[in-house]
């Protein structure tokens, strides 16, 4: 495959866990790879930070039992006796009043007050009509050509009725991604109420997910600080790339990269490519507030998670508390996420004023917080989360059926699929499949 002036037969741009994902199918295959990473740790939005109240997630906040691709990757990585389930417990914000749930146990949506008693029939008959979805691919978007063309909005209206839609689904994609179901198509609650009906479970590994990323990189070829600046296919089968430290070329290279640096880095891209790589993303601005002891029992409704309603004036998003996921250390974090309204306006502010939006956030929660916070930590996503708008789904299909079998470059963005790791590692793998193949 590789000619004699190749630095490797395959080189993956990005160590997140889309790369990493390709990497190991590649190099199980028996092909020489190349990871090239411009950070100089590997998992990019699967990263965990060390903090004195325990560790904090950087980008993704747990994993789900309902996943395909990422349990063979825990596996791989050698952490499947790791792996220890989430509080199911939950909180939602309406209002400017708080309603706990279970996740686990549907009926405690209506006993808590998330659902109306009104709106419990169609939330009921939306949840049954929704158990067909249940053995629906939640990494591959391909299988949601379905739901492509109508709204999130509306499906979910025309499935489960107002009341659920705007008392919980509307919180849970605003919490979850950033992003409103309006600005995205039926794929994204679809696949919501896939995890539901198969009775997915939120769990995590111990000591951070962040784990899983460096487990996963420690046995292959990862080149650390390296920066792609600009990609392109040299005419003879093979690519080019330019980089901060000079020259690479390779037969065949993966783009495990989010759309803006693959738009940047990308010389002449096909119609199909700029089709896919288009798509909106939200921006996140997480705080996390670190806590010298736990919550105790009780506070915060026993809550692992906080959603917060679009139609609140709290700058939430969502809040993850730490104990209630890994109880591994003596202190706590709270990961406060800032809904986009909130992220546009404090975006550029200094730490010391987000420290005190986090805590002011709160406060009707956990009203002696400002006293008890140990130390703040700020993270920022420019790109965080992919949206699923309307005729993506074609976008994305048209991209993989269109993509020339001797093509060197392949693109396994998270912009072709759903914004979760296991649709990320799902594009790896797939990106991998796919030079394989030829
Ligand atoms: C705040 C937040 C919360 C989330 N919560 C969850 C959750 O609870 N559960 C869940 O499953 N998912 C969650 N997600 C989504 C999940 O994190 C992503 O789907 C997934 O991590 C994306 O992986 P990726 O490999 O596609 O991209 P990335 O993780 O972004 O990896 C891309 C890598 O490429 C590198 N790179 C970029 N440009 C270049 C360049 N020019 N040259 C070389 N390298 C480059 C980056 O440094 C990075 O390491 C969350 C995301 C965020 C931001």
């Amino acid at each position: 495959m590789a000619d004699k002036h190749d630095d490797a037969e395959a080189l993956v741009v990005g160590a997140g866990v889309a790369g990493l994902a390709a990497a190991h199918r590649l190099t199980s295959a028996g092909l020489d790879v190349v990871v090239l990473e411009a950070e100089v740790r590997p998992g990019g939005r699967l990263s965990t930070l060390e903090t004195s109240g325990g560790p904090m997630e950087r980008g993704a906040q747990f994993l789900s039992t309902g996943y395909t691709v990422i349990p063979e990757l825990v596996s791989v990585a050698g952490l499947a006796d790791q792996v220890v389930p989430v509080s199911g417990r939950s909180m939602v914000l309406l209002g400017g009043r708080s309603h706990a749930f279970d996740t686990m146990r549907p009926g405690t949506l209506v006993r808590g007050g998330t659902v109306r008693a009104r709106d419990a029939l169609p939330a009921l008959r939306g949840m049954m009509r929704a158990r067909r979805l249940a053995h629906r691919d939640i990494a591959d978007i391909g299988q949601w050509a379905d739901l492509d063309q109508i709204d999130g909005q509306s499906w979910s209206t025309a499935v489960f009725g107002t009341g659920l839609t705007a008392r919980l689904l509307n919180p849970t994609v605003l919490g979850l991604y950033f992003l409103t179901l309006s600005a995205n198509s039926g794929a994204i609650p679809g696949a919501l109420a896939a995890f539901q009906a198969r009775r997915a479970k939120a769990v995590t590994v111990r000591g951070g997910l962040g784990r899983l990323a460096v487990a996963l990189a420690r046995p292959l070829n990862v080149e650390y600080g390296v920066r792609v600046e600009r990609v392109w296919r040299d005419g003879t089968g093979g690519a080019v790339l330019a980089t901060n430290r000079g020259r690479r070329r390779a037969a065949s290279v993966v783009l495990a990269t989010p759309a803006k640096p693959t738009t940047e880095m990308l010389a002449e891209p096909t119609p199909q490519e700029a089709a896919v790589l288009s798509v909106p993303y939200s921006r996140g601005l997480l705080i996390g507030l670190a806590l010298g002891e736990q919550l105790a029992a009780g506070e915060v409704g026993d809550a692992y998670g906080v959603l917060a309603s679009p139609g609140d004036t709290t700058p939430l998003a969502a809040v993850a508390v730490r104990s209630r996921a890994d109880a591994g250390s003596s202190g706590d974090l709270l990961t406060v996420m800032l809904r986009p309204s909130a992220v546009d306006q404090w975006w550029s502010a200094s730490d010391r004023d987000l420290h005190g939006v986090a805590v002011a956030a709160l406060s009707p929660l956990l009203p002696e917080l400002k006293d008890r916070v140990t130390g703040a930590h700020i993270v920022r996503w420019e790109q965080a989360m992919p949206a699923v708008p309307t005729g993506h789904v074609a976008a994305v299909t048209a991209y993989r059926r269109g993509i020339r079998p001797t093509d060197p470059v392949v693109l396994a963005g998270d912009y072709l699929g759903f914004p979760w790791t296991d649709s990320a590692a799902f594009n790896g793998r797939w990106a991998a499949d796919h030079l394989l193949s030829r």
